[in-house]
């Protein structure tokens, strides 16, 4: 075992435990709960990490269980969702897919033998009631009139629930607890409610359904779970965690650990707060690539790799902090930097005519994909008289300090020629249309016979080669660092310009085969991958493009905010 001096609190208790040979047969079981009540978001990341990681690590396993006791938020859409995201995170269930639903039955029959030993009872109070009557973090509960009901009873009347017989909310099953317990949720923990609502898998079969205090440490000790690792949250449930656990009849006894869960600033985590975003359209679905969901991450080309550095740097701890969104974007730069093909791209197309260059010839490059990765080899890229270079890279009469390309300027096209402009042409709105140039034959390659250099160098694609595109550019979803923070609605701190759409961008001819899921980077651009909108070229109409950008090349906020802090 490795200097516990890097291992994190719960790989510390998974070793003295292990150590001390509490653990049966050695092997710890650690499972992933979620409710498929939404879709995984990046915060969940952190706790698949986590529970897959240790199974990993220590030999042992990790279940996924489904924690679906709430019909009616549930759905199949979300459970393929889930499987999906976790599996493109890179971790393997097995055969160890479970579902909460799974022990309807066997947690049926506990909570009939409560009843029957006298420790459930089934109450009568209406939910206002329920919830006046649990009392305070500083004052006590106040028993239930049905608290005492004869057992005969409780049994007659959680049939009848069962049975379909009475309407939501007329009856709860409770444990039989301690209403002055000082932890409220020991306060007669509801066990059973009355839901009539069809379940994404048992269907019609039942109208009661198990609370989740009650639910999730049984189904842990069916599952023979040795490390119920859940969020912080929790913490004061764990008495309850325990309870269930010590019922009769249950021969293993998980434990409870919480960590704090992951928060990143500029961003809601909460599957609530994104399903309202889904719900109001405010994005495009829980894939938007906006969405801090992992579908949205990987449809904006994160990498699972990424995303797994980012966890690993953030580390598990046992208090909550928020961690800065420029950390993630960090690396995402980082893994992207490693594998992302570099290509060329024009955002804003002006014209550029090579007027000493012959017409009617193409002149190919080779360029490399990746100077960081030499074996990811080299492309073709055509060079013609007409190409497209970004109307910013040129002024007609430059300013102080431009090194890009003016009237009377040379610059280097990146891995071709040097070229001068000689003029330009302009609409009746004073709107440059194209730029004429010369170039010197004797630059091929970015060499020049005189050895004189250039400071700027430009990107540029064949005006009769080049693809047209769309570009998507995105920004944080929120302009605030806690959004809604200020006037209470996270809503009020969209940002406006989360999305800007280019539409009529210009790529290299190479792009016409990339593939959903490679990585790009659009030198100068932003690092950027294709989007599932696109749609391939058939005969009669060519391909529609659509590129995501998924980061820009620096931290332009990180820079601004630094300026910012350097002139205050
Ligand atoms: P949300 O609050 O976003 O709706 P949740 O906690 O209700 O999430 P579950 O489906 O119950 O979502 O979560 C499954 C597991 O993921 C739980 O063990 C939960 O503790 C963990 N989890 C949820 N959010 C985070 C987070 N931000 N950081 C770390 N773990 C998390
Ligand atoms: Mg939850």
């Amino acid at each position: 075992m490795e200097d516990s001096k890097n291992l994190n609190f719960i790989e510390k208790i998974i070793e003295d435990d292990l150590a001390a040979g509490r653990v049966p047969g050695n092997k710890i079981v650690t499972r992933f709960p979620p409710e498929p009540n939404g879709y995984l978001h990046i915060g969940h990341i952190k706790s698949i990490c986590l529970n897959f990681g240790l199974a990993q690590k220590y030999g042992g396993v990790c279940h996924l269980r489904l924690d679906d006791t709430n019909p009616e938020k549930e759905d199949m859409e979300y459970i393929n969702s889930i499987k999906s995201d976790i599996r493109w995170l890179g971790f393997d269930w097995g055969d160890n897919e479970f579902y909460a639903s799974d022990y309807y039955e066997r947690l049926y029959e506990i909570a009939v033998r409560l009843i029957k030993e006298g420790l459930a009872y089934v109450d009568s109070q209406s939910p206002e009631e329920v919830r006046k009557n649990r009392g305070t973090l500083t004052e006590p509960g106040v028993n239930s009139p049905d608290r005492d009901r004869p057992i005969e009873e409780n049994l007659r009347l959680f049939e009848e629930m069962a049975a379909g017989k009475h309407p939501e909310g007329k009856y709860l099953l409770r444990a039989r607890l301690d209403m002055a317990s000082p932890n409220i949720n020991m306060r007669d923990p509801a066990l059973y409610r009355i839901k009539f609502a069809e379940h994404p898998r048992t269907g019609n079969r039942w109208c009661v359904y198990p609370m989740y205090d009650f639910t999730h440490p049984i189904s842990d000790a069916i599952e023979g779970i040795t490390h119920s690792i859940c969020t912080l949250e929790f913490e004061d449930h764990r008495p309850a965690y325990d309870w269930a656990c010590s019922i009769d009849g249950i021969d293993h006894t998980p434990h409870q650990y919480e960590f704090a869960r992951l928060n990143i600033n500029y961003l809601v985590m909460s599957k609530r707060r994104l399903l309202s975003l889904v719900k109001n359209g405010l994005v495009s679905g829980w894939d938007d690539p906006r969405m801090p969901t992992i579908s949205g991450i990987r449809r904006r080309g994160y990498s699972p790799e990424a995303m797994k550095d980012f966890i690993a740097r953030v580390g598990v701890a046992k208090v909550e902090s928020t961690v800065d969104y420029s950390l993630m974007e960090f690396c995402v730069r980082e893994d992207l930097n490693k594998r992302a093909r570099r290509v060329m791209a024009v955002k804003n197309p002006v014209r550029l005519v090579i007027d000493n260059y012959k017409t009617d010839i193409t002149e190919y490059f080779d360029v490399e994909n990746n100077p960081e990765k030499p074996e990811d080899g080299t492309r073709r890229v055509p060079f013609t008289r007409e190409l497209f270079i970004e109307a910013d890279d040129f002024m007609e009469e430059p300013v102080k300090g431009w090194h890009r390309l003016y009237i009377g300027g040379e610059v280097r096209l990146k891995s071709a020629y040097y070229v001068k402009a000689t003029s330009c042409e302009k609409d009746e709105n004073g709107r440059i249309v194209s730029i004429h140039a010369e170039y010197d034959p004797e630059s091929r390659g970015g060499e020049t016979a005189d050895g004189r250099r250039v400071k700027g160098t430009i990107h540029w694609v064949s005006a009769s080669h080049c693809i047209d595109a769309e570009l998507r550019l995105y920004d944080k979803l929120f302009k605030a660092e806690d959004p809604g923070s200020e006037t209470g609605n996270y809503l009020d701190d969209l940002n406006p310009e989360s999305l800007v759409v280019v539409k009529n961008a210009k790529v290299e001819e190479s792009l016409g085969n990339v593939k959903l899921g490679d990585y790009l980077q659009f030198m100068r651009l932003g690092y950027f991958c294709l989007d599932k909108d696109s749609v391939p070229a058939t005969d009669e109409t060519p391909a529609r493009l659509v590129f995501n950008r998924t980061v820009t090349l620096k931290d332009s906020w990180a820079r601004m905010q630094s300026k910012e802090q350097k002139k205050g």
